[in-house]
């Protein structure tokens, strides 16, 4: 149940990274450095200069898990200061760059070469999924739709002219953001056959139930793509075929949002696949895969392949998820790469084409290289500007100015506060700069316990209940996603970027410490295969609320969690503690919200201790709202006695009408069928003139009235 997010992220950071850093430089640089270039060439690059990337036949730009981090790193970390306008600027100075280069020197070289060499540079640009959940930008609707769906961001997004995207995880968590992205005009269609869901399906049919292996009985296989199963990109020298893969992602597809996530060890057996691979004409693969560089199913998709086309044909796996820059040659002709997180890296990667790749030494052809979001990375070390604003071109400015001013319109930007010190997620709980420590000892004892005390003691009031229990809380390690820095004075988004999921706090229920204790531990057992590089630093649930201070047997506690995953958590404390009948009740409070509230009171500029800002539940709106239910309640009394009487009334006139239904307008006289039945007239003479006068009567109406055809 747990956001599966960084789980990897130390792991493999270091190690993969160094070893395969800079080991594939060589051949492909030939044709940059040693290429003469065109004489005249007019790309906007400065002297001519050559970007200083290893280029080769197909090129490939990447960003992945960019969070909605479009706005940069600028305030936070200095270093990564590029926003996604610099990247777009970039892009279209490297597009340039390709689209106009011509390689002299292949022409030369083509008549003492068996193949001759390319003349131009293909060159792609692709995006790999997980857009939102990382700034205020992703909680924000529009107009009267506000909510946590990205209503604002995704304009934005809209602006970069990916050729692939893909789905990440993120964006199927919350049936709000499905709906948004999908509907008519929107993220989906406006990328087209560009957004790639090779095993992510719309379901067609009623039954909105997501079984357990993924797949839904209604399901129909042919026509439920939720976008473009695979596309061929063309460029000027090669074709490249491109799937999009999201890990098999299942229990935490937002119910009924109408979306099925297969399993990619069926997809790589279904026709539309193997058909794709044997059919289509391309010189290599590009495989856009939402999942850790290493992940068991890149290889299951490897594999699949390589059966399906034998060896010949280079294979390139864009991943991400994980959060780190890392790279693998997974066999001769497949790399996979993996380009860092919340726009913190663009990612370069080159590979050869089939034709390219005859001789030996062909994993030598393949390269890549991690650029740090930094201005003067992208602009002047790569492009080679003697100014990093030389580099930047009207489109990319225009969507730098646009995020800024819609950060600025959303009060993102507005100053809330000056934090004493930095404090940084991956730190142990007890860490003095640990950001779940500072959460642990000051924020919600100080925030959250103390306000829903109060609460709790007016609600008692109310209800002539008694109870002081002290409070407890277990929230999962991944409920943040950012360090808090004192670099400069804290703004909204700041805090929007350490608890951006804007989780609901909930409460299961009383229980003595002695069931908290036993859950904590349980929820951070681990098992075989898991990954333990996190044990050094964080558990998987951090334990908040001091369970020692009382009898552990006697006393209870109020638990408390975040809605996102608390049903995991129930099933262990129903587990654990069968008899108490705990239900998951939402509480008024939020994330993210107790995260500003403690900056606003406690952490002003000026030292001084502020107040609980105006939004914040207080006790008042606790005691207002018991106000309101208790109207509402009078309210449904009367609603009730109302449609009582209505319905008693009803009835009344029912009943009646029934009986004279019965008696009045039902009776007949008994008609049998047989002739011992028939009633005859024993007084002729009344029978007759009966009849006379009814004939009498039917003249006088036959004279009175005119024939229209005399006229
Ligand atoms: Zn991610
Ligand atoms: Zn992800």
């Amino acid at each position: 149940m747990l956001r599966p997010t960084n789980h990897n992220l130390s792991f493999c950071s270091t190690v993969l990274y160094f070893v395969f850093v800079g080991i594939f430089f060589f051949d492909i640089d030939f044709f940059c450095t040693n290429a003469s270039g065109p004489p005249n060439s007019s790309h906007a690059m400065n002297n001519n200069k050559m970007p200083d990337l290893p280029f080769g036949d197909i090129n490939v730009v990447v960003l992945t898990d960019v969070h909605s981090w479009v706005g940069g790193h600028p305030r936070q970390e200095p270093h990564y200061d590029a926003d996604l306008g610099d990247v777009l600027s970039f892009w279209e100075n490297l597009k340039k760059h390709c689209d106009e280069y011509v390689d002299y020197s292949a022409d030369a070289d083509a008549a003492n070469m068996e193949q001759p060499r390319n003349q131009h540079r293909d060159i792609f640009f692709v995006n790999n999924g997980d857009f939102v959940h990382g700034t205020g930008l992703s909680q924000m609707g529009v107009g009267d739709e506000p909510g946590n769906y990205p209503g604002f961001l995704i304009p934005i997004l809209e602006k970069m002219p990916y050729d692939a995207v893909n789905c990440g995880n993120h964006e199927l968590y919350s049936k709000k953001n499905v709906e948004y992205m999908t509907r008519p005009g929107g993220y989906v269609d406006w990328y087209g056959d560009r957004y790639l869901t090779s095993n992510i399906n719309k379901r067609t049919g009623t039954n909105t139930k997501q079984l357990s292996h993924g797949i839904d009985s209604n399901y129909d296989d042919n026509n439920s793509a939720l976008g473009n199963r695979y596309k061929i990109l063309h460029g000027r020298n090669s074709k490249l075929l491109v799937f999009g893969f999201l890990y098999n992602m299942r229990d935490t597809v937002a119910p009924d949002a109408g979306i099925v996530v297969e399993d990619v060890e069926k997809v790589v057996k279904k026709d539309w696949f193997l058909q794709a691979l044997s059919e289509e004409h391309y010189d290599a693969i590009l495989v856009l895969a939402h999942m850790d560089l290493v992940d068991p199913l890149v290889e299951v998709i490897r594999s699949a392949i390589r059966t399906q086309i034998g060896e010949g044909t280079p294979v390139v796996f864009i991943t991400g998820h994980t959060h780190y820059r890392g790279v693998k040659q997974l066999d001769d002709l497949t790399m996979t790469f993996e380009a860092g997180r919340y726009m913190d890296t663009v990612g370069f990667v080159s590979f050869p084409k089939k034709e390219s790749v005859r001789n030996n030494n062909a994993s030598s052809l393949f390269s890549h290289k991690f650029l740090d979001a930094n201005q003067k990375v992208l602009f002047q070390d790569t492009l080679g500007f003697s100014r990093s604003e030389d580099g930047l071109t009207k489109n990319g400015k225009d969507l730098s100015t646009f995020i800024d001013q819609t950060r600025q319109k959303l009060g993102l930007k507005k100053e809330i506060g000056c934090a004493p010190q930095s404090y940084f997620v991956e730190r142990h709980v007890d860490a003095k700069d640990s950001l779940w420590g500072l959460y642990r000892d000051e924020v919600i004892p100080k925030i959250f316990f103390s306000s829903r005390q109060t609460m709790i003691t007016i609600e008692e009031e109310a209800t002539n209940e008694d109870d002081d229990l002290p409070m407890a809380m277990l929230l999962s390690k991944d409920s943040w996603r950012y360090d808090l820095y004192n670099n400069a004075t804290l703004i909204v988004d700041d805090i929007d970027a350490v608890a951006p999921f804007n989780d609901t706090v909930v409460h299961f229920g009383t229980y003595t410490a002695k069931v908290i204790l036993k859950a904590n531990r349980t929820l951070n057992e681990y098992h075989d295969g898991d990954d333990l590089t996190w044990l050094p630093t964080l558990p998987n649930f951090i334990l908040i609320g001091s369970l020692d201070k009382y009898d552990a047997n006697s006393t209870k506690y109020h638990l408390y969690s975040h809605e996102f995953g608390a049903e995991h958590v129930q099933k262990i404390l129903r587990r654990l503690a069968p008899k108490e009948h705990g239900t998951i009740k939402k509480t008024e409070f939020r994330s993210t919200m107790i995260w500003m509230a403690f900056v606003d009171e406690y952490w002003t500029c000026d030292g001084a201790v502020g107040q609980l800002p105006e939004w914040f539940p207080t006790p008042q709106s606790v005691v207002q709202n018991l106000n309101s239910d208790e109207k509402d309640y009078k309210k449904l009394l009367i609603a009730i006695f109302v449609v009582m009487v209505i319905l008693g009334l009803a009835a009344t006139v029912i009943a009646m009408f029934w009986i004279f239904f019965q008696k009045y307008l039902l009776y007949q006289p008994v008609m049998g069928g047989g002739e011992d039945d028939i009633i005859e007239f024993q007084d002729e003479d009344i029978y007759k003139v009966d009849i006379a006068e009814e004939n009498d009567h039917a003249g006088m109406t036959s004279m009175g009235e005119e024939d229209p055809e005399n006229f």
